[in-house]
């Protein structure tokens, strides 16, 4: 019995793209993402690529038009619906490059709403450039398989985010001095929800009294030892997808 060929294909590239997709809708790739496509994956007239835009899902486009430096894809089917995404905020202070870089991207893959950075006092960061984040949570997604971008906040003080805080949105905060154990914290407050955590040299007496004064706040413990922060980023995160998250979903 001659075996019928995986529909999309395996080896289909996928691409993030900005244009609304849908039946018939025609998208015109170029740059970066088109030397891609072209030159590095070798895609031909009539190979499939799967593309998506955040909203609308994941669809299998044909190419066609092949250019130097462009290419036409025309949306023939949907082949994932959009992602629910779990109601999830990173919130983590600006820390070196390359490893706020690595937060963006595994916060991606593990599958949170919103990344915001926060300023705190003791960051030795104050600014971060949101468009090479952004192309890390959106290379992230393009491997991972999800169909919704995380959202990138504009880096706001730490004061602000407190005081814009949503009534119904519990506040995680990550004390390194000590909190509730994390399992205890995440089991008795269920629904949309995040994690704050601290730059290198952790916050401050004042923040932390702000932040533990706060009505949505829960102080929690990460265990015993000093994490860096984008390890206790990723473990908190990861920990909270596991227990309240989609990673108890059965297979869909
Ligand atoms: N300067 C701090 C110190 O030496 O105590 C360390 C800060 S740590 C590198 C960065 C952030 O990770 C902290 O502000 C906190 O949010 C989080 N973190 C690290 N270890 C933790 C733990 N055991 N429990 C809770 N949060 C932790």
């Amino acid at each position: 019995m001659t075996a019928i060929p995986a529909w999309p294909p395996q080896s289909a590239p996928r691409l993030y793209v900005a244009t609304a997709l849908g039946e018939g809708v025609s998208v015109q790739v170029d740059g970066n993402a088109a030397h891609y496509l072209i030159s590095v994956m070798r895609v031909k007239a009539d190979d499939i690529v799967l593309l998506f835009d955040g909203r609308s899902g994941e669809w299998a486009a044909r190419a066609r038009d092949i250019r130097k430096r462009d290419l036409m894809l025309d949306c023939v089917s949907q082949t994932k619906p959009p992602e629910t995404v779990p109601d999830f905020w990173l919130c983590c202070a600006p820390i070196r490059k390359g490893r706020i870089d690595l937060i963006a991207e595994k916060a991606c893959e593990l599958g949170v709403a919103k990344l915001q950075p926060v300023l705190t006092r003791r960051a030795v960061v104050d600014k971060l450039n949101l468009d090479r984040l952004h192309t890390h949570l959106v290379e992230a997604a393009e491997q991972c398989g999800r169909t919704a971008l995380p959202e990138l906040g504009e880096m706001v003080k730490l004061d602000v985010l407190l005081r814009n805080w949503p009534a119904d949105r519990h506040l995680f905060f990550a004390d390194e001095t000590g909190g509730v154990p994390i399992g205890q914290a995440l089991g008795s407050h269920r629904g949309p929800a995040a994690f704050v955590i601290g730059p290198e040299g952790g916050f401050d007496p004042i923040e932390r009294e702000a932040i533990r004064a706060h009505p949505c706040a829960v102080p929690v413990s990460l265990g015993p030892r000093i994490l860096r922060a984008e390890t206790a980023a990723l473990a908190a995160t990861a920990i909270w997808m596991g227990l309240n998250g989609d990673w108890n979903e059965d297979e869909l």
